[in-house]
């Protein structure tokens, strides 16, 4: 079955989409609201599980190439220094971590010309049995089916699931930034209420994440990195360093939310992918690699269908069914987990507990836990992708 896809969304998850859609012979339309395609200037790492997703989409030689192996799940540090567990040298560690540009980049490249329209605000979508039309500003396009891949706070989940609650805030919020600082192996530094994740990424850089509790969102500061060094300048370095390295206009304030359980990713023709479907806590470093998982299990689902020719109606909406019922319970059960991770890191009752198991927890053990298949979430395998001709 081949056919013709309006993608929602031009983020790391509708992007793998598209690609993952060129892969089995299909054709996509990109539309995005931004006027420009750019990521924000964070970093992210990536799993075992993603970076197996990324090869499966055809671009795990790029992605290798643009991420920097991150020791921060080995590196566990008290605000002090000492180490809770640390990793030895010449470790092997299976996270890759980049900056967001770099992978939004590498995906890109492996979207035809022509499949992007930019400056297009998704606002209406209507479905009947034979396809769905998509509407925005000044204009309509119709396609076989609709990925919704727009986001924690989409369009295209509020108009198919009005009944859906709005994000939920989770009492956490968070300072990021890039500092022009290499070298650094990648950590974690756990304090009461609160942690600090430094991952090295490309190009001699380090991004680094704090995150905090907090009681309510959009509390905002003049001087956003001046607050985030007065909150860390107790603790070790190179944390206040790297915040002071950092340019003012690199530091980001955000607050922490994620999306209640949907209960389900499709309706008809439409499917939603990515945070739109399954916005999660970033504790698990999970979020964007669950959406490159969404569009690999998606193309595989509508590669599975009879091969007519034609998008038929019938065999598209099996596919999305099939696509909803794989990916709700892992990306749902991942959520859940993240979530819960968040709550236990920053919680200051149980930052001794926390920290005493890990500092206790036998160093071989703790190895074992973060090799490439050393947990569940990690050990997912994509299916495989039948790539078209030319493709
Ligand atoms: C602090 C932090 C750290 C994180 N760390 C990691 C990590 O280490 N590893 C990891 O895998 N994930 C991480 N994540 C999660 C990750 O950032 C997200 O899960 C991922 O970016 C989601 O991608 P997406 O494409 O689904 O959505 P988005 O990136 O939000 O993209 C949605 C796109 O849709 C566009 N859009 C919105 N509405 C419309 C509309 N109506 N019409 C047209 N276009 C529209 C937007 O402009 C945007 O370009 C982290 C998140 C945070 C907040």
């Amino acid at each position: 079955m081949s056919g013709h896809a309006i993608v929602v969304g031009g983020g790391i998850g509708g992007l793998a989409a598209a690609v993952a859609l060129r892969r089995i012979g299909w054709r996509a339309t990109v539309l995005e609201r931004a006027g420009e395609l750019r990521e924000i200037g964070a970093g992210m790492s990536q799993a075992p599980n993603a970076l197996r997703a990324l090869e499966e989409l055809g671009v795990g030689g790029q992605a290798r190439a643009a991420g920097v192996p991150t020791f921060s799940a080995g590196n566990l540090r008290l605000p002090d220094g000492r180490y809770l567990q640390r990793a030895r040298p010449g470790d092997p560690t299976p996270l890759l971590a980049f900056h967001r540009a770099d992978l939004h980049k590498l995906l890109l490249e492996g979207v035809p010309d022509g499949w992007l329209r930019t400056g297009t605000e998704v606002t209406g979508l209507r479905q009947d049995e034979r396809g769905v039309t998509v509407v925005w500003d000044g204009g309509e396009a119709r396609a076989d089916l609709v990925i919704g891949a727009d986001g924690i706070r989409s369009t295209v989940r509020r108009l198919l699931w009005p009944d859906t609650p709005p994000p939920r805030f989770l009492g956490r919020t968070a300072w990021l930034g890039i500092a022009p600082t290499g070298g650094l192996p990648g950590s974690i530094t756990m304090g009461s209420g609160g942690y600090f994740l430094i991952h090295p990424i490309s190009r001699g850089r380090a991004y680094w994440a704090y995150v905090t509790t907090a009681d309510r969102p959009e509390v905002r500061y003049e001087k956003e990195k001046a607050e985030a060094a007065r909150r860390l300048a107790a603790w070790h370095e190179p944390i206040p360093e790297l915040i002071a390295a950092t340019p003012d206009e690199a530091v980001i304030h955000i607050d922490i939310c994620d999306l209640d359980p949907l209960p389900s990713y499709v309706r008809g023709r439409v499917a939603l992918l990515g945070d739109a479907a399954h916005a999660m806590s970033p504790d698990r470093g999970q979020g964007a690699g669950q959406s490159i998982e969404d569009a690999v299990v998606l193309a595989a689902a509508l590669s599975g269908e009879a091969a007519t020719g034609a998008a038929a109606g019938g065999a598209i909406e099996g596919a999305l069914r099939r696509y909803d019922t794989e990916r709700r319970p892992r990306t749902q059960a991942t959520a859940r987990g993240a979530r819960a991770d968040g709550r236990r890191t920053t919680a200051p009752a149980a930052h001794r507990v926390l920290t005493t198991m890990i500092r206790l927890m036998p160093a071989a053990l703790w190895r074992q836990g973060i090799t490439a298949d050393g947990n569940a979430t990690w050990r997912w395998q994509p299916p495989h992708l039948p790539v078209a001709p030319g493709r």
